[in-house]
C-alpha cells in the first residue's frame, strides 16, 4: 500500500564551475562531498553530491556543473530557494562565518524561525533556517559539530498554478499547516527535510541556467512503492517519466501543471552503498556501464580538486 512521503530526498541545482562549487559547499557550508560522479545520461558532465556523513536522504544537495552555462533568472515556474537547517543557537556563528567569506547575508524571520538568506557563487538562493532535525552532521567537516548544518529544511516554490502544485503535494502526503503573508507552508510527516513553501505572488517567468534549482526529489521507501506511485500519478493524468535506475536510488520525474519538476526517489541503496565510508567522495565514481570509458571521461571532465579537504578554511 502507498504511504505518504516522509519528506524531501534531495535538491538538485545547475552551476558553472565544479571546483568553485566544492569550495563553497564543502569548505564554507561544511557539507561533506559524498559523491563525485557524472551525469549518467551525459557522461562528460560532472554530478556532485553533498550531505551528511553518508549523504542520507533529506541531507543531499546535488549539482550539475556546466562550464558554458548562462546565468539563470529566478521566476515562475521554479524552485526559488533551498533551505538548510541550523541549530537555534548557531545564528551568530553562521552570520559571522558567512560574512567572513564575503557573502551578503540578510537576516529575517518567519513562522518563529530565524532565516539567514544569501546566495552561492552561481547565484543559487540559499537559506539557513533555525530548527530541529534528526540529522547527525558530518563530524570531520570544517564547521564545529555543534553549529553544523543538519540537512535540508525545505524548498520555496514559485508555481504558475499554486492550486495544481498544492494538489500534487497533498497527493504525495504533504499537509497545509500555516500561512505567513504570501507564503503558504506545506509539511510532510517525517523527521527531516519536510517543508515546502509556496509563494502566492506575481512574478516574471524565470530562466533555467547557472544558479537555478532544477528539481526537488521526495523520498519513497522502496522500488515497489515507486512503481505504485508511477501508476497512481499516471491514472491521475500527470506527466510522469518511467522509473529510472540512478544507481544510488531508483526514481521517476513528474512535471506538474504548475510547472515544477518533482522527482520521487527511493531511499536505497543510497550514496554510501558499496563504498568505504572513510574515503567517500574522494575519487570519481562511475557506474559499471561507464567504467570502461573511465580514461576518456576523466580526460574530458573540467578539473576538480577534491583532495584539499576540510581545513582549507
Ligand atoms: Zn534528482
Amino acid at each position: 500500500m502507498l504511504t505518504d512521503t516522509p519528506g524531501i530526498h534531495h535538491i538538485t541545482g545547475i552551476v558553472r564551475d565544479a571546483a568553485e562549487n566544492v569550495r563553497f559547499y564543502r569548505d564554507v557550508l561544511g557539507l561533506r562531498l559524498v559523491k563525485q560522479t557524472v551525469n549518467f545520461t551525459d557522461r562528460f558532465t560532472r554530478h556532485l553530491f553533498y550531505g551528511d556523513e553518508t549523504g542520507s536522504p533529506g541531507t543531499a544537495l546535488t549539482f550539475f556543473p556546466y562550464p558554458a552555462e548562462e546565468d539563470g533568472r529566478v521566476g515562475k515556474p521554479q524552485i526559488t530557494t533551498a533551505a538548510l537547517v541550523i541549530p537555534p543557537d548557531s545564528v551568530d556563528y553562521w552570520r559571522d562565518r558567512l560574512a567572513d567569506h564575503d557573502l551578503d547575508v540578510t537576516e529575517t524571520g518567519r513562522f518563529e524561525e530565524t532565516v539567514l538568506q544569501f546566495a552561492d557563487p552561481d547565484g543559487t538562493e540559499l537559506e539557513l533556517v533555525t530548527g530541529e532535525s534528526d540529522v547527525a552532521p558530518w563530524a570531520d567537516g570544517p564547521v564545529p559539530t555543534e553549529h553544523a548544518i543538519r540537512g535540508i529544511h525545505g524548498v520555496t516554490l514559485l508555481s504558475t498554478s499554486i492550486f495544481a502544485t498544492a494538489s500534487l503535494l497533498e497527493t504525495m502526503g504533504f499537509e497545509l499547516i500555516a500561512q505567513d503573508g504570501d507564503r503558504v507552508r506545506y509539511r510532510a510527516p517525517g523527521d527531516r527535510a519536510t517543508v515546502v513553501d509556496l509563494l502566492d505572488r506575481a512574478a516574471e517567468f524565470g530562466r533555467e541556467g547557472a544558479g537555478s534549482i532544477h528539481h526537488v526529489a521526495v523520498r519513497v521507501p522502496d522500488e515497489d512503492q515507486l512503481y505504485e506511485w508511477h501508476d497512481l500519478l499516471r491514472e491521475r493524468g500527470y506527466d510522469v517519466s518511467r522509473v529510472k535506475d540512478r544507481h544510488f536510488f531508483h526514481s521517476l520525474y513528474v512535471r506538474e501543471p504548475g510547472g515544477i519538476l518533482f522527482e520521487l526517489a527511493t531511499e536505497g541503496p543510497g550514496l554510501a552503498a558499496e563504498a568505504d565510508p572513510a574515503t567517500l567522495g574522494e575519487s570519481l565514481f562511475l557506474p559499471p556501464w561507464l567504467e570502461e570509458d573511465r580514461e576518456m571521461i576523466e580526460d574530458q571532465l573540467p578539473p576538480l580538486d577534491p583532495g584539499s579537504g576540510p581545513g582549507a578554511d
